[in-house]
């Protein structure tokens, strides 16, 4: 174990909890680095401050694991993250319609740089750490004793592949153990009881956005008799709620051509299914396009309903004000565009984009739009997304639905 000492009046963040401890405030690491290991960090005058991981090729050279002395720091700890995790999320193996939800939150459930989804049967993991690739078997070894699921997948981040030095590759897990990996078929699971489909190792993140659930429920109440346009739309999943909620037409744009034509399908399945209305395949149309061009160029007051779920499009703090300007260009555009009275329901999922910058770009755009706009509600990720206040950056989505007023 190292012993990493902070900087004098640099522990005040590692006291309140923060995870995350960069080179700046590190003042000596004994014995000198050689490979990752659990870190003992004191302050400058030499009180125990926390337990962490110290990895000196990581972007982030300390992640604090434990703020309690008397912890042991061994894989028994890693283990005992997990099932508290799991045991947190209770509620959601019983909740009726909803096979897919987030195990693992990262930093946010004290697990630095792992996220866990759990689709029906399957297990899909995104790595975005150092640490979490080394404690990889661990931890899933863990879910497996816990869920049994019939088989974990883990791909690493792409995002973060760079900084950490993470190798790009997926990895298999049947019975808790690492196999190899094969070329699978699909995983089919449901969320408030629509089915998707999600490809195994491809698509983005772990091939769904489980943190939209909530605000898709939301948004299909707004929906009846709507033209809506769903920009960003990925797969569909909000264009399937809109249809749900009885939308009048929906129109979706995303810039993936295999996510459109995926949309397509699901939409195919659901109406087979009897879970969306008949003729919703003929109210549905997808376009491959850049959402921000293509919404410079429709029709005035075509739409009485759009969504706006662009990518992150901050990914670290020095691009937060060239990203401002985006979300209020975007949302800019949207409100001079929506039919008066129409909903607009917005999002932002950039950790380094707060909840205050979001309504400050709207209220930039509605001002340059010329309109008047109510916020109706205020949304965030599902819970299974915890935010912990200790750590702000974990309220990474945050929307609006709003009520455009000319
Ligand atoms: N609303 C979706 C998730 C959106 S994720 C859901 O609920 O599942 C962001 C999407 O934006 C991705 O599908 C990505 O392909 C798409 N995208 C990224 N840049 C884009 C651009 N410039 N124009 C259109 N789509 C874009």
């Amino acid at each position: 174990m190292y012993t990493v000492s902070l900087n004098e009046g640099k522990d005040k963040a590692a006291r309140h909890h923060h995870p995350w401890v960069f080179s700046g405030a590190i003042s000596s690491v004994t014995p000198a680095f050689t490979s990752p290991d659990y870190a003992r960090v004191i302050s400058s005058s030499g009180d125990f401050v926390a337990y962490g991981w110290y990895d000196g090729k990581s972007h982030i050279m300390l992640r604090l694991l434990s703020w309690d002395s008397e912890d042991t720091m061994d894989e028994g700890f890693i283990r005992k993250r997990v099932r508290d995790a799991v045991v947190r999320r209770k509620a959601f193996f019983s909740m009726p319609g909803t096979t897919a939800f987030r195990l693992l939150h990262g930093e946010a459930d004290f697990l630095p740089g792992i996220a866990a989804d759990a689709y029906g049967k399957e297990i899909r993991i995104i790595v975005s750490a150092r640490f979490a690739d080394i404690f990889l078997p661990v931890i899933a070894a863990e879910l497996d004793r816990l869920l049994s699921p019939s088989l974990i997948e883990a791909v690493t981040d792409r995002q973060y592949a760079s900084a950490e030095g993470l190798p790009e590759r997926i990895r298999t897990f049947i019975g808790g153990r690492e196999t190899k990996s094969a070329e699978r078929g699909s995983v089919r699971f449901m969320e408030s009881g629509i089915w998707y489909e999600a490809a195994p190792g491809r698509g983005q993140k772990s091939g769904f956005y489980c943190d939209q659930r909530d605000n898709r429920n939301i948004v299909e109440q707004y929906a009846a008799g709507r033209r809506v346009l769903d920009l960003f739309s990925y797969t569909g999943a909000f264009t399937l709620h809109a249809l749900r909620g009885g939308a009048a037409e929906v129109d979706a744009v995303d810039s993936s051509e295999s996510a459109l034509r995926h949309l397509l399908y699901q939409v195919h399945i659901n109406e087979d299914a009897g879970v969306i209305p008949a003729g919703s395949r003929e109210r549905t149309s997808i376009t491959e396009a850049n959402a921000f061009e293509y919404i410079r160029g429709i029709e005035d007051g075509r739409y009485s309903m759009m969504i706006l779920d662009p990518p992150k499009l901050a990914k670290t703090k020095s691009m937060a004000e060239n990203a401002m300007k985006a979300y209020k260009d975007l949302n800019r555009v949207a409100m001079m565009k929506i039919a008066d009275g129409g909903i607009i329901a917005t999002f932002s999922c950039s950790g380094a984009i707060s909840r205050e910058d979001l309504r400050k770009a709207i209220s930039w755009a509605a001002s340059d739009a010329g309109v008047e706009a109510e916020i109706l509600r205020t949304l965030s990720a599902g819970e299974d997304h915890p935010v912990r206040l200790s750590f702000p950056e974990s309220e990474y989505l945050k929307g609006y639905i709003l009520r455009i007023l000319r």
